[in-house]
């Protein structure tokens, strides 16, 4: 086991790395990470948005989950109803620029935009996606901090490692997913170790371990749950190393998902090709929901053999989607997206399904499979609130009363979690 010096030294060096942007992809030790003493009598107050993808509200019954199940008895819980689609890229962007997919840009994980012809956005791809392009049709919240002369540092959110509207993070890390869950922890620690005067006012810290196992095993296996017990430690680590900085008692924390995860299986597969003839579309995405665009010359007959509903699943026009939805108006949307029932999933014979998984999203948000975690706790939260279910799109005006930041106008609504506030 490395010494406690060491320990510290190694954390310099990656707090150096992730400001000068380097992959961050060491791990530190997992064992108590120590403190200077804190430098002021009173710090600053900070903002933590934590997201633990993929988290079910009802994942707080396992018995997996003590230390967030005492910020929730301690602080505000509610569910969060996540907007269309409920998937990750566009779920994080909605948290922090309070505005729904179709109006923040990020329509899905996947994407193409005809200015960018050729081009696929996808979640592995930074040579794509670090185009400003993609990003600059919303504001995230620590684009604004930024300009405002507030302080924000990134422990991994989808969109933060790269430059939007001419600002980046003041400290940031680029996505590693092999980071370990204490990693992010003690880095994001290591960051918060800067003097006063330097120190973020916002920060994000994001995991992805729940969402992986869900996938991988389905929400209600015994590996979900393990998965469940590794972020909690992490996350209890993280806040002995706020009280070891004296920071914990001017600390807000929110931690949210981006959706739930619902099981799926082999046995409820749908066949896109047999719905309509692959040479006529270009399909854009499958899974649990599909987008598609009718080849040219190809409209009509598309439209006709898709559009309705159909044995586990339905498909629109996109100007024609359920209203609830609020999606389809943005370009980036192909001009037929269809929808599969809870547990079943569309794949064509170019892109097939992942055979032996265990779970999935991306189905109908208002789905109860498809809720997502929220709880805040901290100095400006008022103990013992129950919010009930509410839009994703109203965590971005908390965070902005929170830290102070000038919102630009979005989708949500104060009112939605002006209870939670002290
Ligand atoms: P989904 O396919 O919607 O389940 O996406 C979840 C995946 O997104 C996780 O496995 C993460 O590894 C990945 N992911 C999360 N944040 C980022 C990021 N900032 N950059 C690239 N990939 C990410
Ligand atoms: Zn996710
Ligand atoms: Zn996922």
């Amino acid at each position: 086991m490395r010494s406690t010096l060491s320990v510290i030294s190694g954390l310099a060096v990656l707090a150096l790395a992730a400001c000068t942007a380097a992959p961050a992809s060491t791990a530190p030790a997992p064992i108590q990470v120590a403190a200077p003493p804190a430098d002021t009598a009173s710090p600053a107050p900070l903002t933590v948005l934590v997201s633990i993808d993929g988290f079910r509200p009802d994942y707080l019954t396992r018995g997996e989950t003590p230390v967030l199940n005492q910020l929730a008895a301690t602080g505000v819980r509610g569910a969060l109803q996540p907007s269309f689609p409920s998937k990750t890229f566009p779920n994080h962007y909605t948290l922090v620029t309070g505005l729904t997919p179709d109006h923040n840009g990020i329509v899905n994980n996947t994407m193409e935009d005809a200015r960018r012809p050729g081009d696929v956005f996808t979640l592995s791809d930074p040579s794509v996606t670090s185009d400003p392009i993609w990003w600059e049709e919303a504001t995230p919240i620590w684009v604004s901090a930024e300009q405002q002369g507030i302080r924000s540092a990134t422990m991994f959110w989808p969109g933060s490692d790269f430059e939007i509207h001419g600002t980046r993070p003041s400290t940031f890390a680029p996505f590693d997913q092999k980071l370990t869950d204490f990693g992010r922890v003690d880095m994001l620690l290591s960051w918060l170790d800067a003097p006063e005067a330097e120190r973020p006012q916002f920060a994000t810290l994001y995991f992805d371990t729940v969402d992986t196992a869900g996938h991988l095993y389905g929400p209600q296996s015994p590996k979900t749950a393990s998965a469940l017990a590794q972020v909690d430690a992490a996350l209890g680590r993280f806040i002995a190393g706020l009280e070891a900085r004296g920071l914990r008692e001017s600390t807000n924390l929110v931690l949210v998902s981006d959706h739930g995860m619902a099981p799926i299986s082999d046995e409820q597969i749908m066949s896109l090709d047999v719905m309509i003839a692959p040479e006529k579309v270009h399909t854009v995405w499958t899974g649990t929901f599909a987008g598609l665009s009718p080849l040219p010359g190809h409209e009509a007959e598309v439209r006709a053999a898709l559009i309705g509903t159909h044995p586990h699943g339905e498909c629109w026009a996109k100007e024609n989607l359920p209203e609830r939805f609020a999606y389809g108006a943005n370009p980036r949307v192909p001009a037929i997206i269809c929808l599969a029932e809870n547990g079943w999933r569309y794949e064509s014979a170019e892109m097939p399904a992942w055979r032996g998984a265990g779970g999935d999203h991306g189905y109908d948000p208002a789905d109860a499979n498809m809720a997502a975690l929220f709880i805040a706790n901290g100095p400006d939260i008022e103990p013992g609130t129950d919010l009930g279910t509410f839009d994703n799109t109203s965590v971005y005006p908390l965070l902005a009363k929170l830290t102070g930041v000038e919102p630009v106008q979005g989708d949500g609504d104060i009112a939605d979690v002006e209870a939670a506030l002290r």
